[in-house]
């Protein structure tokens, strides 16, 4: 038969046919009717995602160009910036603001660890911007954010929050948790392929961006707020993502975005049940907060990089191993955005299949029953 594909990665995710079937359309142009009226509903869906009555902005970008935007609106040259880290994309975001100029005060922590707000409050006094990580995708920590929010904004901070593998997934209170700003990502859990990129801007944010000299254009936040309050796009968007987008996001807001976070939890639990009844040891977490990706240390001997490329090759699964120092040493499963159960138990099976082809021990045929009981234990508490 014609090669089957799995994409089990913590983003690019799968995309659902419904999404997939509006990217087969006829092209349209970004200045018609009909493309306003989606831009427009698009936006106001963004803001029911992030649960915000902030703009969102939307960048024809990935991920770290929206990051970017931020770090070019909010840095004032020389002014401190703290950057909380504890894992690829904190020191992602360390290296983006230092070449801003910031003086940075970067807090390392550990990874596979998440920060305590006591120490996030003490190091932001005196900082202008803060910079946290909700989803760190390279350990699979989802941070407590609210208060490590809260922390930072008691020291006068204003605080930037690294969304991209969160939203979606697991709550984001943007509002709530006075977030200034979020940014995400329209390839994770928003079930649309990778280009688009998301940020909402508090009033605060906006005033400190129009206050700060480094200059920018393409990202610059105002130029972009004041196009899209006329339904205009400053530039030429990625007419078809932006479609996609639309209507992934109908999906999701049919859906429930609580029914949503109560999957990703059950999605997390089967995959740590199933891992460990391999006997495999886990890096993320060991609880509910993993909800967005399960990372696996290797058992010994196995030779990571050849294991994935033998899951790919032989049974066109595809995860995905470590970055930065836990490179060759794990492998995560990503269970974010168009997921269900019979993708966490296809994710499983393969790994065995893949463990025991590399030579390693692994417990046989427990993984399955592990995953399904835990998913019903779940799915019937919540
Ligand atoms: N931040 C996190 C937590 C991510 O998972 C990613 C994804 O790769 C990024 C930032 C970067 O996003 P992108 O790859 O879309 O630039």
């Amino acid at each position: 038969m014609p090669e089957k594909r799995y994409l089990f990665t913590p983003g690019p995710t799968p995309v659902p046919p419904q999404v997939l079937e509006v990217l087969a359309r006829p092209a349209i142009h970004h200045r018609g009717p009909d493309f306003v009226a989606v831009y427009e509903r698009v936006l106001s869906r963004l803001k029911e995602v992030y649960r915000t009555e902030n703009d969102v902005l939307l960048f024809t970008a990935s991920g770290t160009g929206a990051f970017e935007s931020a770090v070019a609106n909010l840095t004032e040259p020389g002014e401190r910036s703290l950057v909380v880290s504890y894992g690829n994309f904190g020191e992602r975001w360390a290296g983006m603001v230092a070449a801003y100029g910031a003086d940075l005060d970067h807090l390392r922590c550990d990874w596979g660890d998440a920060p305590e707000p006591d120490e996030v409050g003490r190091r932001a006094r005196g900082a202008a911007v803060c910079y946290l990580v909700h989803s760190e995708t390279s350990t699979g920590v989802v941070s407590d954010l609210a208060p490590l929010a809260a922390a930072a904004k008691e020291a006068g901070a204003l605080v930037v929050v690294d969304a991209v593998s969160s939203l979606g997934a697991v709550p984001c209170e943007t509002d709530e948790w006075g977030l200034d700003v979020v940014v995400s990502g329209s390839q994770k859990a928003l079930m649309t392929p990778p280009g688009l990129g998301l940020v909402s801007v508090s009033e605060a944010a906006l005033a400190k961006a129009a206050a700060t000299s480094t200059a920018r254009y393409y990202f610059d936040w105002e130029r972009t707020r004041a196009a899209q309050a006329k339904r205009d796009a400053p530039f030429t968007p990625a007419v078809p993502l932006v479609l996609a987008l639309d209507a992934a996001l109908e999906l999701i807001l049919a859906e429930g975005l609580e029914a949503a976070f109560d999957r990703h939890v059950a999605l997390g639990r089967a995959t740590r049940a199933g891992i460990k009844a391999m006997g495999l040891e886990l890096a993320s977490p060991d609880d509910d907060s993993a909800a967005v990706v399960t990372t696996v240390r290797a058992p010994e001997g196995v030779d990571v990089a050849a294991f994935l490329r033998d899951l790919r090759d032989r049974l066109g699964v595809q995860l995905i191993g470590g970055q930065g120092e836990w490179r060759g040493k794990v492998f995560r499963i990503g269970h974010i955005g168009y997921f269900d159960l019979f993708d966490v138990t296809t994710a499983l099976a393969a790994v065995e299949d893949g463990l025991v082809a590399a030579g390693a021990e692994v417990e046989r045929g427990a993984s399955i029953p592990a995953a399904l009981a835990a998913y019903e234990g779940a799915r019937t508490r919540t």
